[in-house]
């Protein structure tokens, strides 16, 4: 697409006015998961590397996330018995993005997983193991692979350890301001830095990696390309402001699905804490304040925040049980959401619902109606299949948990001015999708799950939708 978003500026300087003090072959901007994963490709491949980096440390959104890599064909699914192909994940994106996606990126990424995340273990001892205990949305097999509490902050550890361990030298507090440009062809030769003391420095390079991520921190940006989320919590980074995006389009690029955007169906309300979909996925559900069920939760979490929003006060529940308490406790998020007090419980339905604040006969019944499903009786008008799962709802409900609805936008790409990494071409929203996020970002409420196992419930707070880019 075509788009000059006048009034954003472009950032491409003059060379002629450039006081270079350094010169590099590859220079990234950006210290996030993907400036460090690109820099160690980089220097291994023999190329004298410098990382610029905005803050203080190298965190970015990636610190932020789950840190959870999919790659298909890995020797860790071999392990576990897992057939899987580049071919099968390549599908899996396509038909989870109802075929928006480009097939020729979905399978040339799918192709490069498993390589990339032996390559992490290997080369970089990143501590990456095989998530086994659920399956991601929109997945055919287990194919996430993550480090052992299964958080981005951990994963950017491992890479900054090993960024270290090379010699690659990283200047943060390194505000990239513009990129030097011949204005005969375009051709990068370096880039312009501020620092904090508000002075500038200038760096010569051979090759320019732009990996500081999308334009989720940018509030004219959003309202420019994504003006029905314009208005919703952010969820991410707010040091990335579209740099990338608007050099690459200064020098002529082509932008792509710069209109997507990534929502969640889960983040603790008041608490702003990711409750993980494996929740879910292994036979949590959700409810609104009359304590029904309104939607398909195992479509994904993105697809979910769309409809927690329209809930009554924009606010659903998590209702799950012990068994599930027990396995989310793998996720650091989660324990963290335990300590933080997002999750009540009861011994029963009733209970629960004066806990919450969630009508007793609704929740009830929908206990009820969930239990009877997990035995087999009878279809979900929303087409869920609780069969596969043990269902908690077979017995009394055990905790439940509240959860959110968060949007998170996902990086647009910027063709032959970006370099991607991690996961962001995973999902775009239909039009209406995109509609329903927008009408309000501020709160979801949470709803638990619920379990078959004996004990008390638990319940969750509030939850907020919000943005990231
Ligand atoms: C809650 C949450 C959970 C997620 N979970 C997952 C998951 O499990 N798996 C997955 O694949 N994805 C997940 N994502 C998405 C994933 O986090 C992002 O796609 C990924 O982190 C992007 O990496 P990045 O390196 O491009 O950006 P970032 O990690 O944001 O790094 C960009 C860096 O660039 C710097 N920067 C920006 N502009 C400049 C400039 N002008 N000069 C210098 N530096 C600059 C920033 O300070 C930042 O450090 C999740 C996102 C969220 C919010």
């Amino acid at each position: 697409m075509s788009d000059t978003a006048p009034t954003i500026g472009s950032g491409i300087l003059d060379p002629s006015d450039a006081r270079y003090s350094g010169n590099v072959s590859v220079l990234v901007v950006g210290g996030g998961g993907c400036g460090l994963t690109a820099a160690l490709s980089a220097q291994q491949a023999g190329a004298e590397v410098l990382v610029l980096e905005r803050d203080a440390s190298t965190l970015g959104t990636t610190a932020m996330s789950t840190g959870l890599i999919p790659a298909a064909g890995t020797r860790l699914q071999r392990e576990r018995g897992i057939d899987d192909s580049a071919e099968l994940f390549a599908a899996d994106i396509v038909r989870k993005t109802g075929g928006q996606t480009d097939p020729a990126i979905a399978l040339a990424l799918a192709e490069a997983s498993a390589a990339t995340v032996e390559w992490l273990i290997d080369d970089h001892a990143v501590p990456l193991s095989l998530v086994d205990s659920f399956l991601y949305p929109g997945h055919s097999v287990k194919r996430m692979h993550g480090t052992p509490n299964r958080t981005g902050s951990e994963l950017m550890a491992g890479l900054a350890a090993a960024v270290e361990r090379r010699g690659i030298d990283v200047v943060t507090e390194a505000l990239v301001e513009g990129v030097f440009a011949d204005p005969s062809d375009g051709r990068v030769r370096g880039v312009r830095v501020r620092r904090p003391d508000q002075t500038h420095e200038d760096f010569a390079c051979d090759a320019l990696v732009l990996a500081c991520c999308g334009f989720g921190g940018n509030a004219e940006m959003v309202r420019h390309y994504i003006p029905e989320i314009a208005d919703a919590t952010f969820f991410g980074h707010p040091g990335n402001k579209g740099d990338a995006i608007r050099w690459g389009l200064a020098l002529g690029a082509a932008v792509e699905d710069i209109h997507s955007y990534q929502g969640h169906g889960g983040l603790a309300a008041g608490r702003g804490i990711p409750i993980l979909w494996p929740l879910i996925m292994e036979g949590g559900f959700q409810v609104n304040v009359r304590g029904e069920r309104f939607s398909n939760e195992a479509r994904g979490y993105s697809e979910q925040a769309v409809d927690v929003v329209a809930q009554p006060g924009h606010v659903a529940w998590d209702i799950y049980d012990e068994r599930l308490h027990r396995l989310m406790l793998e996720f650091d998020d989660y324990r963290d959401a335990v300590e933080a007090r997002a999750i009540l419980r009861a011994e029963d339905p009733v209970s629960l619902a004066a806990l919450t604040g969630i009508d007793a006969a609704g929740l009830t019944a929908t206990v009820e109606s969930v239990a009877a499903l997990a035995r087999g009786e009878g279809q979900d008008r929303f087409g869920r299949k609780f069969t596969s799962k043990m269902a908690p709802m077979a017995a009394r409900c055990r905790i439940f948990l509240p959860v959110v609805a968060r949007l998170a936008v996902c990086r647009a790409r910027a063709a032959q001015a970006t370099w991607r990494a991690m996961a962001c071409s995973r999902r775009r929203l239909s039009a209406d999708s995109r509609a329903g996020l927008l009408r309000d970002s501020t709160t979801d409420k949470e709803k638990g799950p619920v379990g078959s196992a004996t004990g008390p419930c638990r319940v969750g707070g509030v939850t907020s939708a919000q943005s990231s880019l």
